[in-house]
């Protein structure tokens, strides 16, 4: 069995110089998260000038890491930049985290492909979900490489809607501890199929699932969680060609003249600009931050935003329907230290007793009173304690279609956004299901909530990517259809939005157009096995 490799410490001159006024490389790429991270990675043996720039520092390693005090109350690490309601003109505070990895510092780590029928359009309660503009198998490859690269814990043959595998999971899945043990067991007996959860997190004793066990939400102290900045930001900082830039925030992306092309990033680096030049340009800010960075840069040739001659930019947002969802048996303690290592598909798909497609069941890492208290400042904590040291913590999340009212714009530096959740009533059958299934495996007492417009942990669909420049903004590789050295590598390309975790997909998606960036960056191919050139697509504006 491989080991987990130890965090590579920085190359010296990893770190771009932020006194010089002008930066220059062959790729920028802007935001180190799971998309623009990975993508770093894979061009590190592309012989190019990669700079990442990122508007975040390092997260440090300190005891804070796991204490959700700190995390979930003080609110230590989440921005404190507030997002706007547009439809209430409310400011809310996001979910997102600006740092070195981007949201994977924080995420759970749930490391699932979509399903086949993910990539396929499909009918769902409140109308269609799109076909993407390559099919899973295309992916397939690329998603063996991820598991790779992000270490990834899991099971065949379990789940009946998992998808044909090239390869093994790179490790065996993640044990249960008793009680997720003991609800498989039960769930079994009502005629379901529990299965083993992707993972990336690597927990080999109790002691490493006792350090970590708050590690669905908050940083990892140990480097346990496979996350961006652990797995792809550092080694790719190995490679002498790729630098990264650290709080610098891109404000706008400036073209040529004629529009064609970009020409530079402007970045603010605390009090000043930084003028960075390149051959190409990906923007990999996270769903929201990619298509608000596009829409600022408005220009006499880009007049509603760069690259949105389809006037699509910004819409489409998905984020998922979710519900955090207690199942609690008031006699029986719950001694999980991490949690999350079952999942549930059995109505992600239409069937028999399912007239249109519902969703996934995952588990929480495991919720602790003071997570709660954040959503629930007028329970006392002794309450809250009595509940989550018996409850089962569980995730549930559909599909949400995409929609061109569900947008973002800007207003200046703020960032708007105009939400209505839809595709509404198979969460709601979901939720009942689930139910009726805890209550029969023993959980009488079920408490949950449905997550709203702050809970956008698995945002995309800003930047749809599509065959036809008239109804999406990105070609099939990420390319602008308008801009010819310009690509959005993050979620934003999700035609829609699946019911599963995102961030595998991502970072597949990464891996797949990784060549193609590195031909239109001027590699020569053959620089390892990421990099295989295809040549780049002229832009819209050139046809
Ligand atoms: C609490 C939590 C739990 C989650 N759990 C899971 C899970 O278990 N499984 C899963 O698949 N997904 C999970 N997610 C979602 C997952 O983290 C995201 O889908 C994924 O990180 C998105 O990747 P991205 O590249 O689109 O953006 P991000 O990873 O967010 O990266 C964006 C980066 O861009 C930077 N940036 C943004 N704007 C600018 C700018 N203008 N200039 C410079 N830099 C900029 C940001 O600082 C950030 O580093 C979770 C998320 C959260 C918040």
């Amino acid at each position: 069995m491989n080991q987990i490799p130890s965090l590579p410490p920085l190359r010296e001159g990893a770190l771009a110089n932020p006194d010089h006024d002008t930066l220059t490389a062959d790729v920028v790429i802007i935001g180190s998260g799971m998309g623009g991270g990975t993508l770093a990675w894979a061009l590190k043996d592309a012989g190019l000038g990669v700079l990442i720039v990122e508007r975040g520092q390092f997260l440090p390693r300190e005891p804070e890491n796991s204490q959700p005090d700190h995390v979930f109350i003080k609110k230590r690490y989440v921005t404190s930049q507030p997002w706007y309601d547009a439809k209430r003109g409310q400011p809310f505070q996001p979910g997102v985290y600006y740092w070195v990895g981007g949201n994977t510092k924080m995420y759970g780590a749930c490391l699932p492909r979509f399903r086949r029928s993910d990539f396929e359009e499909v009918t769902h309660h409140d109308g269609i979900s799109p076909a993407w503009p390559f099919r899973y198998d295309e992916l397939e490859p690329f998603y063996a490489r991820a598991e790779e690269l992000f270490e990834v814990h899991g099971a065949l043959g379990e789940d009946p809607t998992e998808p044909e595998h090239s390869t093994p999971y790179p490790y065996p899945p993640l044990s249960h501890e008793p009680a997720v043990a003991r609800f498989a067991v039960r769930l079994r007996h009502q005629g379901l199929h529990p299965f083993h959860m992707a993972n990336g997190m690597h927990l080999p004793s109790m002691t490493d699932r006792r350090a970590d066990t708050t590690a669905d939400g908050s940083p990892s102290a140990t480097g346990n969680k496979s996350d961006a900045e652990n797995r792809a930001v550092r080694p790719a900082l190995q490679s002498p060609t790729v630098r990264l830039l650290l709080g610098a925030y891109v404000r706008r992306l400036h073209t040529s003249p004629d529009g064609h092309t970009v020409a530079a990033a402007e970045a603010q680096l605390g009090e000043r600009t930084v003028r960075i030049e390149a051959k190409t340009f990906v923007v990999s800010g996270g769903a929201v931050n990619s298509a608000a960075l596009l829409l600022r840069s408005v220009s006499d040739q880009h007049p509603t935003g760069l690259g949105n001659s389809s006037g699509l930019l910004g819409r489409n947002y998905m984020v998922h329907n979710s519900t955090f969802f207690l199942a609690v048996n008031p006699v029986r303690r719950n001694d999980t230290a991490w949690q999350k290592t079952l999942g549930l598909n059995d109505w992600y798909e239409a069937g028999p007793d399912t007239p249109y497609p519902l969703g996934n069941l995952q588990m929480l890492g495991k919720l602790r009173a003071p997570m709660v208290k954040a959503a629930r400042s007028w329970v006392p904590m002794w309450a809250l304690k009595t509940v989550t040291d018996r409850s089962l913590d569980i995730y549930l999340s559909t599909e949400d279609l995409p929609r061109p009212d569900n947008r973002v714009t800007v207003d200046g530096d703020r960032i708007m956004i105009n939400w209505t959740p839809n595709n509404l009533a198979p969460h709601q059958q979901l939720v009942k299901r689930i139910s009726r299934a805890v209550r029969k495996a023993g959980y009488p007492i079920v408490l949950s909530e449905c997550m709203g417009i702050a809970t956008n942990s698995h945002m995309c669909g800003t930047a749809v990517a599509g065959t036809d420049p008239s109804v999406s903004v990105l070609d099939p590789n990420c390319h602008s259809h308008d801009v010819s050295n310009l690509y959005v590598v993050d979620s934003s390309f999700f035609p829609s939005s699946a019911a599963l975790n995102p961030a595998l997909s991502i970072a597949a998606n990464a891996l797949r157009v990784a060549p193609t960036i590195a031909a239109s960056a001027g590699a020569k191919g053959g620089h390892g096995d990421a990099i295989r050139g295809r040549e780049p697509r002229p832009s819209r504006l050139d046809r």
